[in-house]
């Protein structure tokens, strides 16, 4: 070859190459431009639902590369899809208070896509809901309720009535009303609602007792009731322990326990509870906890004797945490979230958006190696990503606290075939399923670098299922 002829090929391979280039460049700005044309429409669509939007992204982004190699859901416009709710139903409760004045709230139930099995998802009694906050968790629940391999749909309800402050009496009689309407919609065989924030044994109790007294049956109209009446044993506790059994997951990995490590918990409620009980059992030192007013320091470590304290005060006495801190003799930092102590493991357990970029970044700082959602999006997506860059082991809610529907959907099975299993038994399960969800991420997340990115397995992993439910069941 002479010099010109080298000359020639050399300038053809990089012609090859920047047109390669060029080509690579044009999709992936393709791709840019799909994912905000895309979101502009779930803005148009939807104003004003922040949390509606940030879920909805967060899926999008993980899903659109998946999509272009996956052309069959792409035609289908299967996303569009799974992001319009089948229906939402709205309406009034009027309640009487104690003193015999008139209250008003409203109601909500969001039955997002039933593809798969009957519309499921809990209910949310707090003075922030709105449609934004209750799309969002049932748009999260589609994916999730599908990661578990139960046959269950997605949805979620609730109210902006806050049970904080009320009587029993009062908070009976907002049940009651508010399952006057709810019972038009629901059913064993339609949407099968639960428990959220603010809605427990006893909210779920009230609201199961005026169903039957309304449609006179005795049926599996909802999950999280009491063990005496059709419950699941290890439901209360499912939510925080299957988020415990995924950190196990995600540590073995990397060949590495819980045992002997410092774990963060913020929450004080139903997850953060049993998740952090969970901790205990496995040999781990949880140092906080917390609700809206700040959260506890416990340096030395929350017992299990000192965990029962926390349960008493928060599930009977419906106190505050910062009387832990009065009871031991420990530090309570009013209106601050527990990121910055330092920790190996963090569990946000309380609500949407509690943990930003910078409390990420003091976590990994301090030498947090996991990362595990109790609660529904905690972390904002600045924090998501942060996570996912610093390759820590970060598992989004829908894979991490699917454990609660899962045994609510074991609860649905033991209500059909009118048995009760065991402890051990619904414990076992409860394990299995959540190490299924974890092999699920590693399939669908695990990146060229060997390294598993949750998110995008979570996603994936809950879409393909729903996905070719809704491509064999026609424009529907
Ligand atoms: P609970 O009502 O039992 O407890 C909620 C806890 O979070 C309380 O400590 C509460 O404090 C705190 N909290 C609530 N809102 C805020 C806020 N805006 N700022 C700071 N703290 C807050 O609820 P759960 O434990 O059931 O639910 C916690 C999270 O887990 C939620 O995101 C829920 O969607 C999610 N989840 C729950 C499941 C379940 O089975 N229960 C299943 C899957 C997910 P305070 O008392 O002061 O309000």
């Amino acid at each position: 070859m002479n010099k010109n002829d080298k000359l020639h090929t050399e300038n053809m391979k990089m012609t090859f190459i920047f047109m390669r280039l060029k080509k690579t460049s044009m999709a992936s700005k393709q791709k840019v431009t799909e994912l905000d044309l895309f979101m502009k429409q779930i803005k148009k669509k939807n104003p004003g639902e922040q949390e509606f939007h940030q879920a909805v992204y967060e899926v999008a982004e993980t899903l659109m590369p998946f999509l272009d190699s996956n052309p069959k859901y792409k035609q289908a416009k299967i996303l569009e899809r799974i992001a319009e709710p089948d229906r939402v139903i709205m309406f009034r409760v009027g309640w009487l208070d104690d003193k015999g004045e008139f209250q008003v709230n409203r109601g909500f139930r969001i039955q997002m896509n039933n593809a798969i099995g009957p519309y499921k998802g809990g209910l949310r009694f707090h003075p922030t809901v709105y449609l934004g906050i209750l799309k969002f968790l049932a748009f999260e629940q589609v994916f999730k309720n599908s990661l578990t391999g139960l046959p269950m749909g997605g949805g979620k309800g609730g109210t902006d009535f806050d049970p904080k402050g009320k009587s029993d009496n009062e908070v009976m009689r907002f049940c009651q009303s508010f399952m006057i309407e709810l019972s038009k919609h629901i059913g064993a065989d339609t949407d099968v609602p639960a428990g959220d924030i603010g809605v427990g044994g006893r909210e779920i109790g009230f609201l199961f007792g005026q169903y039957k007294r309304l449609r006179n049956e005795f049926t599996g109209v909802l999950t999280g009731k009491s063990i005496d009446f059709g419950g699941s044993l290890i439901r209360p506790e499912a939510t925080g322990f299957g988020t415990v059994y995924f950190v196990e997951e995600m540590l073995a990995t990397r060949k590495d326990k819980i045992k002997g490590k410092t774990v963060v918990i913020s929450g004080s409620g139903n997850v953060a509870q049993y998740a952090a009980e969970k901790v205990i059992a496995l040999g781990g030192k949880v140092v906080t906890l917390s609700d809206s007013d700040g959260y506890i320091y416990d340096e030395k470590g929350i017992t299990q004797e000192k965990l029962e304290f926390v349960m008493q005060l928060k599930n009977e006495k419906r106190g505050r945490i910062k009387e832990y801190a009065e009871k031991y003799g420990c530090q309570f930092i009013p209106r601050k979230t527990p990121w910055g102590v330092k920790c190996d493991i963090a569990l946000p357990c309380a609500t949407q958006n509690e943990l930003n970029g910078d409390d990420a970044k003091k976590l990994t700082r301090n030498g947090c190696i996991a990362v595990a959602e109790g609660a529904n999006m905690p972390s904002t997506l600045e924090a998501a990503n942060w996570f996912i860059k610093k390759e820590i082991l970060y598992a989004p809610g829908k894979a991490s606290n699917a454990g609660g529907v899962a045994v609510s959907g074991l609860e649905m099975s033991q209500n059909s075939l009118r048995l009760s299993w065991t402890r051990d038994e619904v414990d076992a399960r409860l394990k299995g399923i959540m190490k299924s969800i974890h092999a699920s991420c590693i399939k669908y997340g695990t990146d060229a670098n060997g390294v598993c990115n949750y998110v995008k397995g979570a996603n994936i992993g809950g879409f393909v299922k729903v996905a070719d439910a809704m491509l064999a069941q026609g424009l529907v």
